[in-house]
């Protein structure tokens, strides 16, 4: 369980209230296509509304690298936001975040009054966690809170930096629910307990796999990094993604699982394909016998089969990390079985962000699963059993 303080713990009626929120919605031509992450604040905005605290929100959007970028401009989600919360949401446009216009509007607001201010990636000191703008961020409030789950796995000024500078410094309920559970997924799980990992490469979820081996019943792997491993073991991969670097790896992933008496699975069989589109030709091969010319795109059905038995029994899984190359429908049917199997299933159901929500999402499975995480990166970086220093910074119980 969580042990920091949280917006329960605190009186904010009268005080300036900072909420680093996780805004970074996908955006095209300025309107908002998947409002996940605003939703998904509502009810740390709206206890604090009720309590009559001065909401000033900041979040980052996209990557302006330090300089205003008008298509990633904040001004969208303050309009949206305010259809959601049914109260005006003051957007502080303000090329430098915390500038004249931020500080007026901070200035002239009530008890239950809300701000927004400008995407705070428009200064390059944020995302090298500059003392600076940490100070000027923190010299709007008396309070901050820090519900920004999506980059909880990043030192930021607007995140971390600006914790130094602010007494009272504590979790919003979207952070606490995200790390509730997760945490109580992997560190007190319902057994048999079954992760799934998918995605393009081994290196990036080398301690993904390492710490899950160390906590789960089974561990199932699909996607590019299912290659790997196949061609660790002696088998043929064609054109597939493969790190060789990692097969020693992949071989000693094996052995550990061995050990620990993990049930490791991987695919039995490939859909492969003879280019990396859509209507490319394709072929249902064993693993480990993917013609030269030909590529791993997705696991085949034989595989998808093993994969949903495994998941039948399961009283808690954890996915992160789509089967195939899901964003093209002819390569995507691994990745829905997943997640028709896991809606299918009693057991809890933890989506770990990014491809495989999406994935759930578009299926319209969403509303299945036990929770589907707002954060892949720091989902990710949690499930390896890292310490997350957006959390770590806010204070104690
Ligand atoms: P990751 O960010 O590591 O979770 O990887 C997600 C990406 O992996 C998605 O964009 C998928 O298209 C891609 N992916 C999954 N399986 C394969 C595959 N067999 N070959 C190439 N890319 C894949």
């Amino acid at each position: 369980m969580l042990n920091k303080k949280t917006i329960d713990d605190i009186n904010v009626k009268g005080k300036r209230v900072l909420v680093r929120c996780d805004f970074n919605v996908p955006l095209i031509d300025g309107k908002i296509t998947d409002e996940t992450r605003l939703t998904a604040e509502l009810p740390t905005l709206q206890k604090l509304i009720n309590d009559g605290g001065r909401l000033i929100l900041c979040s980052h959007m996209g990557k302006p690298k330090g300089e205003p970028v008008p298509t990633l401009s904040l001004a969208p989600v303050a309009k949206r936001l305010s259809e959601l919360l049914g109260k005006e949401v003051v957007f502080a446009a303000d090329r430098e975040v915390v500038g004249e216009n931020a500080k007026a509007a901070v200035a002239a607001m009530k008890d239950g009054d809300v701000v927004l201010l400008e995407n705070t990636r428009y200064r390059v000191e944020e995302t090298k966690n500059g003392e600076e703008f940490a100070k000027e961020l923190a010299s709007l409030c008396d309070v901050f809170v820090n519900d920004a789950f999506g980059t909880a796995h990043r030192a930021h000024a607007s995140n971390v930096g600006v914790t130094k500078y602010v007494d009272t410094c504590v979790v919003g309920y979207l952070m606490e629910k995200e790390i509730n559970f997760l945490g109580n997924a992997v560190d007190h799980p319902k057994r048999p307990f079954v992760a799934i990992l998918g995605g393009a490469k081994v290196s990036s979820k080398l301690s993904v796999i390492e710490n899950l081996l160390d906590k789960v019943d089974t561990l199932i792997i699909g996607g590019g990094m299912s290659y790997t491993f196949s061609f660790a073991q002696g088998g043929k991969v064609g054109k597939s993604l493969l790190e060789k670097d990692f097969a020693e790896y992949a071989l000693k992933m094996i052995k550990k699982a061995e050990e620990k008496g993990v049930n490791f699975l991987l695919p039995v069989d490939t859909l492969a394909a003879d280019d990396f589109s859509n209507d490319a030709n394709t072929m249902i091969v064993k693993a480990g016998e993917i013609p030269d010319d030909y590529e791993g795109v997705d696991i085949g059905p034989e595989t998808m089969k093993v994969y949903a038995d495994a998941l039948k029994d399961a009283k808690t899984i954890v996915w992160n990390g789509p089967m195939g190359v899901f964003e093209m429908p002819n390569f995507a049917k691994g990745t829905e079985s997943i997640a028709e199997a896991m809606a299918a299933s009693d057991a809890i159901t933890i989506i770990g962000g990014g491809d495989s929500a999406a994935a759930v999402n578009q299926m319209g499975f969403g509303d299945k699963m036990t929770h589907i995480s707002t954060g892949g990166g720091a989902s990710l970086e949690f499930l390896e059993g890292k310490e997350l220093p957006g959390v770590a910074a806010a204070d104690d119980k």
